[in-house]
């Protein structure tokens, strides 16, 4: 069964053909402020898009630093990278299905902003 995936406004949609390989979550100033941390990695070939792959721009950084980001050019949500390499880097935020994911490491973990935390409150 297929993994959907979509964006905030719905005109971006997606499936994933298998359960990602791993899951991470990055930590780091550029993934914090470009709204997309937890990134899902599956590989190209289990990619597929259903609708809004016109909707989709992309923002690809200055040397030397990588990871072209794309987003939903009309809601803005940030959806990684689903067109590069043999490994794509989807934001598991966009992920409909919950398919019960748990992340398999963590990355620039120092730059952690302290908001960044599990509360231990609940809202009610
Ligand atoms: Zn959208
Ligand atoms: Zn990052």
């Amino acid at each position: 069964m297929a993994i959907k995936g979509s964006c905030c406004c719905g005109g971006v949609r997606f499936e994933l053909f298998e359960r990602p390989a791993m899951v991470g979550v990055c930590h780091c100033s550029r993934c914090r402020k470009s709204g997309s941390s937890a990134y899902a990695y599956v590989r190209a070939e289990a990619f597929s898009w259903v609708s809004g792959r016109n909707l989709v721009a992309r923002y690809a950084p200055e040397p030397p630093l990588r990871f072209t980001r794309c987003f939903c050019a009309r809601c803005g949500t940030a959806l990684g990278d689903p067109f590069s390499g043999r490994i794509l880097a989807i934001a598991a935020a966009c992920l409909d299905d919950d398919a019960d994911l748990t992340p398999d490491f963590h990355e620039h973990v120092a730059d952690r902003r302290t908001w960044r935390c599990v509360a231990a409150r609940e809202e009610p």
